[in-house]
């Protein structure tokens, strides 16, 4: 018997080592790696720099309580401000992240209600689950959390009929992750900041799988001309080591008064080492150009191998955050399973949407490697 409980579908591999974007399985099988375990290993496996500076602070300190100082934390914290008035707290997932905005929105506005959109992922505890808008996770759940409100991502007179001075937060993915690979458009944000201002409500950005160099800019709100009051942080964070933090402007500060919210592990000792030096390294003109150089290579590669494919609905995203939208679940299942015999390594997101995340430290020559290989899958034109 398996001593697990089966809340995931595993495939039938054990990855036991990595080095920079490729990864080996138990059988000596290597895959060039397009999948950064979810967007999480943004500077690839087995970093020298990255393993000396865990292992630095290993032989020094693993964790203080957050009773103490801890310079680490404004240190990062400085960073991730990136030169805005933002103030951070600490945590170690996506979904503890947004717990923390969802609770701050709350209490800053002293409103309840939240407007969240279909197919959003916001995590899986309670208030994270209850934002999520997709019926699917809150299945034998509930009662969920109340007051949250879900209307369809990209419109307008949805969100215009749903906000109102009761709203406490609207909350957003602006490119739609484990929903589909789904950019928000740029206009329509625009006028969901504009309805938020004029109501009074924050506007809370999960930037957890867009953040951190994913879409070619530090957070992906830069190429959005917004603002966030509130931003949520985790994947890409700690390169796989367990981080996530959410950001506020800095006059919500006194709303978490001491005593009001907080975590024990919360940017730890490990953590923020390891944090601190991937945001150095990521949040650099060159490192970020290089990320848009790689995108435009790779979805313009993409585009010219599938023209001619009836399989292929759309190819979008933004950064090294792409979407191939197929014709149905079952092409999906059997070019997955050809990419990984073939030695690719991808992501599902949907139903129909094959999603690419690889490591933003992907070489040109790996990015013509994958091409190649999407070109033998994608050209069979029909089950293997
Ligand atoms: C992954 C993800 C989360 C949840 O993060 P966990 O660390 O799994 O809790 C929340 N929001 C978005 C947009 C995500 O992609």
């Amino acid at each position: 018997m398996s001593y697990l409980f089966p809340n995931y579908k595993r495939k039938n591999i054990e990855l036991i080592s990595g080095t920079k974007n490729r990864l080996v399985d138990e059988n000596g099988q290597t895959y060039l790696d397009f999948t950064s375990g979810i967007g999480v290993m943004n500077l690839g496996y087995n970093d020298a720099e990255l393993n000396h500076i865990l292992a630095e602070q290993a032989n020094l300190l693993w964790h203080t309580p957050n009773l103490y100082e801890n310079h680490l934390q404004e240190k990062v914290a400085q960073k991730l401000a990136n030169g805005n008035d933002y103030v951070s707290y600490f945590c170690n997932s996506g979904a503890e992240a947004n717990e923390a905005a969802i609770k701050l929105a709350r209490k800053v506005t002293g409103r309840s209600k939240m407007i969240t959109f279909t197919n959003s992922f916001h995590g899986r505890t309670y208030g994270a689950m209850s934002a999520t808008g997709q019926t699917s996770i809150h299945e034998g759940f509930q009662p969920l959390v109340p007051d949250f409100v879900h209307v369809p991502f990209n419109q307008i007179q949805p969100l215009r009929q749903a906000i109102d001075t009761d709203t406490a937060a609207v909350m957003l993915e602006l490119i739609q992750g484990e929903g589909g690979v789904i950019p928000a458009d740029s206009s329509w944000i625009q006028s969901v900041a504009a309805l938020c201002q004029e109501v009074g409500a924050l506007l809370i950005v999960d930037e957890i799988q867009t953040g951190i160099g994913r879409t070619g800019t530090f957070y992906a709100y830069e190429q959005y001309q917004i603002q966030p009051d509130i931003f949520t942080l985790a994947k890409g964070l700690g390169n796989g080591i367990p981080v996530g933090a959410m950001l506020g402007k800095k006059e919500f500060a006194s709303a978490f008064s001491a005593g009001s919210h907080g975590s024990t592990f919360g940017g730890n000792k490990l953590a923020m080492r390891v944090a601190d030096q991937v945001v150095t390294r990521i949040n650099q003109p060159e490192f970020l150009n290089n990320v848009q150089q790689l995108s435009e290579q790779l979805v313009s590669g993409l585009k010219k191998i599938t023209k001619k494919s009836s399989l292929i609905r759309e190819i979008r995203g933004k950064g090294l955050m792409i979407g191939i939208e197929v014709v149905n679940q079952e092409s999906l299942e059997w070019v997955m399973e050809l990419l990984e015999a073939n030695g690719l390594l991808a992501l599902k997101a949907g139903q129909t949407v094959l999603r690419l995340l690889p490591p933003l430290t992907l070489s040109k020559e790996e990015l013509n490697q994958a091409l190649i290989i999407f070109e033998q899958v994608f050209n069979q034109g029909g089950k293997p």
